[in-house]
């Protein structure tokens, strides 16, 4: 079966066996920022630098990489500090010089894996050059498109390559959000149970877009038992030329990362049985009266349709997020959480109602 022959993405890449971090800066600018860069990541432990030489930017006029005279600057990383290496590639030209360069990891950007045909053009380039060693993060495309993010995978897969991982960077949206791209965590969640396989590497940079953010998301991360991470970092994050508000010193990525609580799965082991089997007949219970929620909601469906009544009647809706939601949030219940739960509910009721009101037959 597919992806069941994936190899680690690289060899003790971690600084445990189980968590592979990645850091290094937005951008490689200068070789002076670079090295200072990376020779402080390398003395805290870190054993992959990473760099974007090619930058894929949202507007034209930005920086937008220094190019291949990067490339030399990660040699010379590689030789002076032991550490991997790892580039982004959009398309044929960077790939086969990234391996040339000898370049360790190349990653697939957002903007990249949303667009099949250059995803292709990278894994025929792959083949071509024989690169089966090479490794290669495919980041999640900018919208929350599974389907989208697994067949970017497969393209890669398909072109050789088995030190494949996939990298969890959030999602675009429009409106308002602490985060710069939200993380929808259920849909790394559900990446792993269809691919087990494959290692997910989580970015909390562009995730959370602020500094401030990366120390929790990592700890998200892990809580969630995702295999790494990757953070930008910065000798002088202030002063940097692309995402200066998202990178972190060497130091506090440090501090970061030797604050982080891994959490023992065998501890607790009993009481742990214990408050499973509680959520589980809580859960039977919900279903229980969701089903008996539908009747009911089903009942008024067939009221309206013998009244002439339309389905949504929107100040009864309101009112019903407005109390239920004031509720939960009493109870110490997240607002967001509540409403999430209220508007599928009533998607789901509506739908039904709909059904009744079109249905032939009495029902
Ligand atoms: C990056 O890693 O610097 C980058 C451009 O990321 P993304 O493709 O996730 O926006
Ligand atoms: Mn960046």
């Amino acid at each position: 079966m597919i992806f069941d022959d994936l190899k680690p993405i690289v060899e003790g890449g971690g600084s445990d066996d189980s968590l592979l971090v990645m850091s290094g800066p937005c951008s490689a600018e200068t070789e002076e920022q670079v090295m200072s860069t990376a020779r402080q990541l390398a003395i805290g432990g870190v054993k992959i630098f990473r760099a974007g030489i090619w930058k894929p930017r949202t507007k034209p006029g930005g920086f937008e990489g220094i190019g291949k005279k990067g490339l030399e600057w990660l040699k010379r990383v590689k030789t002076e500090t032991g550490m991997l290496v790892a580039t982004e590639v959009a398309m044929r030209s960077h790939v086969l010089e990234a391996l040339e360069a000898g370049i360790d990891i190349l990653w697939i950007g957002a903007r990249t894996s949303a667009n099949p045909f250059a995803v292709q053009e990278i894994a025929d380039t792959l083949k071509e050059a024989k690169a089966t060693d090479v490794s290669v993060l495919v980041k999640n495309p900018v919208n929350p498109d599974i389907e989208l993010w697994i067949g970017a995978l497969e393209r890669i897969y398909n072109a050789g390559i088995r030190r494949l991982g996939a990298v969890h960077r959030g999602f675009s949206y429009y409106g308002k959000s602490i985060y710069r791209n939200l993380p929808q965590w259920r849909i790394p969640i559900e990446l792993h149970r269809r691919l087990p396989n494959l290692s997910i590497i989580i970015d909390p940079s562009h995730m959370g877009g602020k500094r401030e953010l990366i120390g929790p998301l990592c700890q998200q991360a892990l809580d969630m038992k995702f295999n790494g991470l990757m953070i930008e970092s910065h000798c002088n994050p202030d002063e940097a030329w692309s995402d200066k508000n998202q990178q972190i010193t060497p130091e506090v990525l440090r501090f970061i990362l030797s604050s982080l609580v891994v959490r023992n799965e065998n501890r607790d082991g009993e009481s742990l049985q214990n408050l499973r089997r509680q959520i589980d007949k809580i859960d039977s219970e919900l279903l229980e009266l969701y089903n008996k929620r539908m009747e009911i909601s089903r009942e008024i469906g067939r009221y309206k349709k013998e009244h002439s009544m339309p389905v949504v009647q929107e100040s009864r809706y309101d009112d019903l997020i407005r109390s239920r939601v004031a509720a939960a949030v009493q109870m110490g219940m997240s607002a967001d959480f509540m409403k999430t739960v209220l508007q599928a509910i009533h998607e789901e009721s509506v739908r039904q109602q709909i059904e009744i009101l079109n249905a032939k037959i009495p029902s």
